[in-house]
């Protein structure tokens, strides 16, 4: 029997979840982001799930996009960082790779080469983030360089937004992509919306979207209250076993740093900590469903271990079914209560937590 932590990956709601996207976005092409091994997932499976609903995938890393032409995908993939040093070039050619284009270097290394085919570029824009992308004054001669190379076949519009969970989040931002955009010319192509502009905010939708959150059901503000009637529903179940059940006497204490407990408890020990992505900072209280009841943490979270209170559970035992976080446990409210988001527990999952997917 191996370690009982497992990942499973629900086909179904992951389908249902491009479903709605399509709902909010219905005039939009969709470009899923599938960065950080998809947001901790497994980058393969869910490549499997979506690619024949998908109409394009955006990630960060040369080789993510290589194993998904590897893995048989012709359309287009979408490097939201471009190329981090000219001799990649070569590749993004050989794989027909889109390419975000966001400082100066990169136009003077795509003039220098030859390629076969031209490239489609993403030009970023900084509206105000102050990330990554050229400054509204510099953008215009930065397109109007790239729209006069061979090497260049089509120039996208693109931006990010740093606030889009908020109401009034996008004016600021909007306003210097309209004043940008009144200085080019032609048939212009946006692609401005992440997951919390895809649901909030239809002025940004555009030709194309790129959401990844909630694709993954998880809200991009971090309150899963946010999208509790949006239909979208969590991907991943993190789920594992109590592999032993303990009497604490009144008086004992429980796991590192001995937190004491005033009466006699059942406690059940699960195996899930934080050498497999679990927040060492959920505090005792924060949730747990064992056996189907909610109940919590108990103590600190160890590397391979954590303990929960049966006290409400007495009919659990070793083996019970464990939910760390799924459609139950909401990751949002296990990231708050850690003090972070759902975006970091997912992509924090380790390699040690095997992930399967399963088709409801
Ligand atoms: C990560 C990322 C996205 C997706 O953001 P979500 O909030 O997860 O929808 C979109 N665009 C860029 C540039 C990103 O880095």
């Amino acid at each position: 029997m191996p370690r009982p932590i497992l990942a499973t990956l629900s086909t179904k709601v992951l389908t249902n979840n491009l479903h709605i996207i399509k709902k909010y976005a219905p005039k939009a092409r969709i470009f899923t982001v599938v960065k950080g091994n998809a947001y901790g997932h497994g980058l393969k499976l869910i490549f499997q799930s979506l690619k024949l609903q998908t109409d394009g995938f955006a990630l960060i890393n040369i080789e993510d996009a290589i194993l998904l032409r590897d893995q048989g995908w012709l359309g287009p993939i979408l490097l939201l960082e471009g190329f981090f040093h000219d001799n990649e070039l070569a590749i993004i050619d050989h794989y027909k790779l889109t390419i975000v284009v966001h400082s100066t270097w990169q136009i003077t290394a795509i003039k220098r080469i030859s390629i076969t085919t031209p490239i489609n570029i993403f030009i970023k824009l900084n509206s105000g983030m102050n990330r990554l992308g050229f400054s509204e004054d510099m953008l215009p001669s930065a397109w109007y360089q790239l729209n006069s190379l061979k090497q260049v076949k089509s120039i996208t519009l693109m931006t990010h937004f740093a606030a889009a969970e908020k109401k009034n989040g996008v004016v600021e931002q909007m306003a210097v992509v309209n004043r940008v955009s009144s200085k080019l010319t032609g048939n212009i192509q946006r692609c401005l919306a992440n997951s919390a502009a895809t649901m909030w905010h239809p002025n940004t939708h555009y030709q194309l979207v790129r959401p990844g959150i909630m694709l993954y059901g998880a809200s991009p503000s971090g309150n899963w209250d946010d999208i509790a009637d949006s239909g979208l529903q969590p991907v991943m179940t993190l789920q594992s076993k109590l592999i032993a059940v303990q009497q604490v006497p009144a008086g004992g204490y429980i796991g590192y740093g001995r937190i004491y407990t005033k009466k006699t408890k059942k406690i059940g020990v699960v195996a899930c900590g934080y050498a497999d992505g679990y927040p060492r900072l959920a505090p005792t209280g924060t949730p747990v469903l064992v056996d189907g009841i909610r109940t919590h943490l108990l103590g600190s979270v160890s590397m391979d271990l954590l303990m929960v209170d049966l006290e409400h559970c007495p009919h659990a035992h070793i083996n019970s079914q464990v939910e760390l976080w799924g459609s139950f446990i909401k990751i949002d409210e296990i990231a708050a209560l850690a003090g972070t988001l759902g975006y970091e527990l997912m992509s924090a999952l380790t390699n040690r937590v095997p992930r399967k997917l399963i088709s409801n």
